[in-house]
């Protein structure tokens, strides 16, 4: 999709902090985060939302599944790191819902206990990073996912 900036940062032509990527799904850091450490897990496949998901092919059956494994397991990886205690799963279809990207994501977001973690405000840009903080917390949750993915080879 033309203007989508999800498939821009697929596409490489905007710079993301990912966390993971495969050939079927991409994971970053938000540019603007709820909370410190917090993901959006995205889909290759330029799915709208939810709702738009398509299951007709193999393809499309193997993205949707590594999309749900990748939130499970980068949700393990704020827990398994204790980066954080516990964290929220956001996913928004649609612009009623707080949908600002047309394209299927879910925002996996540490919770630390902090007067931010309000559910279900979405006080998007309340956490701010020090300078390197964003690179080094992708890299320690990168590494987390990885191997979570190693152990548990399903992928
Ligand atoms: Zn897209």
């Amino acid at each position: 999709m033309d203007n989508c900036i999800f498939c821009k940062i697929i596409n490489k032509e905007i710079p993301a902090t990912k966390v993971y990527e495969s050939d079927r799904v991409i994971a970053f850091l938000d540019i603007n985060p709820i909370e410190k450490g917090h993901m959006l897990i995205v889909p290759k496949q330029h799915w709208k939302n939810l709702a738009d998901v398509k299951l007709d092919t193999e393809k499309e059956i193997e993205i949707y599944e590594e999309l749900m494994y990748i939130v499970r397991v980068a949700t393990k990886a704020v827990i398994t790191t204790k980066l954080a205690d516990g964290a929220n799963i956001l996913q928004c279809n649609n612009a009623c819902a707080g949908q600002t990207v047309d394209h299927l994501h879910f925002h996996v977001i540490p919770r630390y206990g902090s007067e931010l973690a309000t559910v279900p405000a979405f006080n998007s840009g309340a956490a701010k990073y020090e300078p390197n903080e964003a690179q080094a917390l992708a890299e320690k949750l990168s590494s987390a996912i990885a191997a979570i993915v190693k152990d548990e080879e399903l992928l």
